[in-house]
């Protein structure tokens, strides 16, 4: 059972004052009654010593019959029996037994005292009379002899009526007090109580939710202080709150106006946020608190997933989704382990691209007949022309070659850049595999009159890779390196390092500056036209490289000085 605190004060409070009051029962009847027994010695011994005279003078006259009749009488006038007795212990007289019949006294505790010559008195059961009583003895003395013992006693049974009634008032006083002690502990505990009720009360509304809540306490107090902190802070706290929902509703509308779609997840996959668009995307309603994969299973988002989660880091990857391409954006906060994605539509654009690119091949193809023609009717006509007009004949015969050279290349980017591309993979060995392709350009190396180095390490472990591809790859960038070399040499070095082949096609050419570096990946970009031109090229090479390596999941780096040369890196991963 609760007990309410009111409860626990007010029976505090009754259990003090109850063992207060019987505390002072207990001590005051303890004391009024020792105080009365001293009263009532005293009296004894005054009324012992007013008689004293009288009795030294029947002990000195020895009438006893005399002093029996004295003691007898003076015993009733005093409500108090009288006992005379000798120094031996003989009882003399007695106002209310026969003294012959009386037992020797010399034993009893206040005759002793009083023979010895002091006040005695003993508050004891009486052997004669069978009742409690009290006595008080004084030594009767002629000169400094003693002659006799005056014992004067009294029923206690006066005291005990005297007694009762006062213990009866002091019970009466007591339960007043008892009473009006308990009318104000109920109304101390009260007061203590109601305060700290309505505290409670306030705090419980808070707590539900309820900020419309002022707590008004009477009593200028510590409570009131509490009372006002906790007004103070409820206030606040409304505001704060006014202000957060106002901040979320902002967000949420915002989160739902995104074109985007946009997905939270905590770290055990749980949807935490997601906005219109991704239900669109999805095709559910109400997916918060469902795992993402009982909402969209789709293995590349699952891959994507893992992977941000293990690596820690945003990936952007592009993903089909439902039949519809999106560019996943997915991002990892590491501070509440989270991983926030966003899905762009790129359907329609990859729609568009699609039609391009069909576009280019479909050209590229188109152009390669006729112009394979052109090349083979031009060098034809080359032999039957003059001098002057063989000048036009081989001009018109580089550009069909440089055409040709183009369409190769776009066609090949394009096979490149096909989403679903399918690599023919097996081991292959590099070192073979270059040795190959140096041999094709073995004449043009001589020609220019340039030096050869290939070198590459024993034992080079195999890559997992197409060989087809990977031999284009060498023809780009050795071709490019003799191309853009005039002389000095050409070093092409072949090394494993990490679980990694290391491929390094460094010349001592024209170099490439700074600022073009970063873009010579990219189609149709050349850092001086005229020169590519004049040497055949289509600006295609590299972005043919750049993806073969991707495809192969290596990684490619250049660095290069103007005037120095140029180092080509690519890094491709051992089978294992
Ligand atoms: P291109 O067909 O014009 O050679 P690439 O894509 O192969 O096209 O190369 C892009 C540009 O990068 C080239 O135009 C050239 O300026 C520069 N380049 C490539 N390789 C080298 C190299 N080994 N030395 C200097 N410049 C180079």
């Amino acid at each position: 059972m609760k007990r309410t605190l009111f409860f626990k004060i007010f029976t505090g409070y009754i259990l003090i004052i109850l063992s207060i009051s019987s505390l002072f029962l207990l001590f005051s009847f303890k004391s009024i009654r020792e105080n009365q027994i001293n009263l009532l010695k005293d009296n004894l011994e005054n009324i012992a010593l007013s008689m004293e005279s009288r009795i030294y003078q029947f002990l000195k006259d020895k009438n006893f019959d005399g002093l029996n009749s004295f003691v007898k009488g003076l015993g009733e006038t005093t409500g108090t029996r009288i006992t005379i007795i000798d120094p031996e212990g003989v009882v003399l007289a007695d106002s209310e037994e026969n003294p012959e019949l009386m037992e020797n006294h010399a034993t009893r505790p206040e005759i002793l005292n009083a023979l010895y010559g002091r006040t005695g008195s003993s508050l004891r059961y009486s052997a004669t009379v069978k009742k409690e009583m009290l006595y008080v003895a004084i030594p009767v003395r002629e000169e400094v002899e003693l002659i006799g013992v005056i014992r004067v006693s009294l029923f206690l049974e006066q005291i005990k009526i005297l007694l009762n009634s006062i213990r009866r008032d002091i019970i009466w006083v007591t339960i007043i007090i008892i009473f009006l002690s308990l009318i104000g502990a109920f109304l101390f505990s009260r007061s203590l109580t109601v305060p700290i009720k309505e505290l409670v009360n306030a705090s419980s509304k808070v707590a539900d939710g309820n900020y419309d809540v002022k707590i008004y306490l009477k009593n200028k107090d510590e409570l009131w202080s509490l009372a006002e902190s906790l007004n103070n802070m409820i206030e606040r706290t409304k505001v704060l709150i006014t202000n957060l929902s106002e901040q979320k509703e902002a967000l949420d509308t915002i989160i739902s106006s995104i074109h985007e779609g946009l997905l939270v997840l905590d770290k055990k996959g749980k949807i935490l946020l997601s906005n219109k668009s991704f239900k669109k995307i999805c095709g559910f309603e109400n997916i918060e608190g469902k795992l993402y994969w009982e909402v969209i299973r789709d293995p590349e988002l699952g891959e994507l997933i893992r992977d941000v989660e293990k690596e820690r880091t945003g990936i952007i990857k592009e993903i089909e989704l439902l039949g519809k391409n999106y560019i996943c954006n997915a991002s990892y906060l590491s501070k509440y382990e989270e991983i926030v994605l966003t899905f762009i539509n790129i359907t329609e654009m990859k729609g568009v691209e699609k039609i391009k690119k069909d576009f280019v091949v479909n050209v590229s193809h188109e152009l390669r007949t006729p112009l394979t023609a052109i090349k083979g009717f031009m060098e034809t006509l080359g032999e039957s022309v003059d001098k002057k007009n063989r000048r036009y004949v081989e001009i018109v015969l580089r550009h069909t070659e440089r055409l040709i050279n183009i369409v190769k290349d776009l066609l090949a980017l394009s096979e490149l850049e096909e989403s679903r591309i399918k690599l023919e993979v097996e081991n292959v060995n590099l070192e073979k595999l270059l040795k190959n392709v140096i041999t094709i350009y073995e004449n043009e190396i001589k020609n220019k009159k340039l030096k050869f180095v290939f070198e590459s390490e024993k034992k080079l472990p195999a890559i997992k890779g197409d060989s087809y591809r990977l031999e284009q790859m060498f023809i780009n960038l050795i071709e490019n390196a003799i191309k853009y070399t005039d002389k000095g040499e050409i070093r092409v070095t072949l090394k494993s390092e990490n679980k990694e082949v290391k491929l390094e096609v460094k010349d001592t050419g024209v170099g490439i500056a700074e600022e073009h570096l970063t873009r010579i990946f990219e189609r149709f970009y050349v850092v001086d036209k005229s020169r590519s031109r004049k040497l055949g090229g289509t600006g295609l090479g590299l972005s043919i490289v750049k993806h073969i390596v991707l495809l192969h999941k290596g990684n490619i780096d250049v660095k290069s000085t103007p005037g120095e040369g140029t180092s080509f890196v690519i890094t491709l991963p051992v089978s294992t």
